[in-house]
């Protein structure tokens, strides 16, 4: 059977693999992207939008610093609506607030911009935020997109520089012939070349040798209230709920979405396999939501949803060569965090692919990691 080459196939057209479609098409090569559903129909469609640098592991730190400044050249374009709201870390007590310094010593020495703000700020910044907290740390530039229509905007841009897209296809076996890999498709299409697995929750189908769970989360939306919340309003506490292995957590994590709507999260679940809603874990994470803003019970529901993070078994995602394979590649596994890296993930897996020296130290990504 006649094979079509590329420089590079990408299976997966979520936010990871649409930013690499993007990056290697606007390098000249010669892209073919792979995706069964809507672009951006998985888990990126399913996230907060939230751009966060997260700063508890000096990794995960710098690849979401790295990719934060990737997003400014975004900032403007009408299709990410991207709104910088700045993050507003929320102390319930004492203790938490402890805490606060150190996290602006970490962010300062990777050049994030933080504050500590008193409780008297606090109350400025939001006033509807629950009496008797004790202060915040806030990071004034960071902000929100709107990742599914990224995630277009991105597979578009990659075929105006002439990636092909084979819409409606999934990739059903990945394989190694005449030097080069072959990727087959459900419809028989076969196509050859350095092939990247961008599958998110889906990997261990291809890649069953790199383990990934899929972690459950709910979302919900309000009707528009404008006015009612300015920041991207989390708890400080809001690390141990997405990096702790408990089996559900939830976490105050609230956003002003631009048209006045407000997002409110969020949730983790291992264990819960099925997509349907579950009203006792809204319930759930409603509760939490009105300990820190009470007012949020007067408003309007319209809608929830689930989604699922892929997750790693430490937590960061795969990024470089599959161990013992010839040219197969994987950016997969970026949990709650792939919306803020996509964009360094990508800029970092070029410059692999591409055999250049990446601007952030690759190593503590590789999938090698995991497997001898
Ligand atoms: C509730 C929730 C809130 C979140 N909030 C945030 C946030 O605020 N900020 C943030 O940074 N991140 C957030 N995330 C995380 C973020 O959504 C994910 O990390 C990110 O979307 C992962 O992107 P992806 O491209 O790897 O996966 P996906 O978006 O799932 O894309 C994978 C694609 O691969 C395709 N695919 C699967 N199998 C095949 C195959 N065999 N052949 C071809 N294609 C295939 C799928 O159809 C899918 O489109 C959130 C996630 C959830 C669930």
């Amino acid at each position: 059977m006649s094979s079509r080459c590329y420089d590079l196939i990408v299976i997966g057209a979520g936010i990871i693999g649409t930013s690499c479609a993007d990056a290697a098409a606007a390098e000249g090569l010669r892209v073919a992207i792979v995706e069964p559903g809507p672009i951006g129909g998985g888990s990126t469609a399913a996230a907060m939008g939230h751009l966060v640098a997260m700063d508890d592991d000096p990794a995960e730190l710098a690849l979401t610093r790295y990719s934060l400044h990737e997003w400014e050249l975004f900032a403007s374009l009408p299709e990410a609506e991207f709104s910088r709201c700045g993050t507003l870390w929320v102390a319930r007590n004492e203790a938490e607030a402890r805490v606060i310094p150190a996290r602006i010593a970490r962010l300062g020495a990777a050049k994030v911009e933080a504050h500590a703000i008193d409780t008297q700020n606090l109350y400025e910044l939001e006033p509807a935020l629950a009496p008797g907290l004790y202060g915040g740390l806030l990071v004034p530039r960071e902000a929100v997109v709107y990742p599914p229509r990224m995630a277009l905007y991105l597979a578009q841009r990659a075929q105006s520089n002439g990636a092909t897209l084979y819409a409606g296809r999934s990739a059903s076996k990945l394989g190694h012939a005449a030097g080069t890999d072959q990727v087959l498709l459900d419809d028989g299409t076969q196509l050859s070349g350095p092939t990247l697995v961008a599958t998110g929750c889906a990997l261990p189908t291809l890649l069953p040798q790199l383990p990934m769970r899929a972690r459950k989360g709910h979302l919900l939306i309000t009707e528009r209230y404008p006015g009612v919340l300015h920041h991207q309003l989390l708890e400080l506490g809001y690390a141990d709920s997405a990096h702790g292995d408990a089996d559900s957590s939830v976490a105050f994590n609230v956003q002003p979405r631009p048209t006045g709507q407000i997002l409110i999260g969020s949730s983790r679940e291992f264990s819960a396999t099925d997509s349907a809603v579950s009203p006792a874990m809204v319930r759930r994470m409603l509760e939490r939501a009105f300990d820190f803003m009470p007012s949020l019970r007067q408003l309007q529901a319209l809608r929830t949803w689930t989604g699922f993070r892929p997750t790693t078994p430490d937590g960061r995602p795969y990024l470089g060569a599959v161990p013992g394979q010839n040219k197969l590649w994987v950016a997969a596994g970026h949990e709650g965090l792939g919306v803020t890296t996509a964009l360094g993930s990508a800029r970092l897996m070029l410059d692999l692919l591409l055999g250049r020296t990446p601007a952030i130290d690759p190593a503590p990504y590789a999938p090698s990691r995991v497997i001898a």
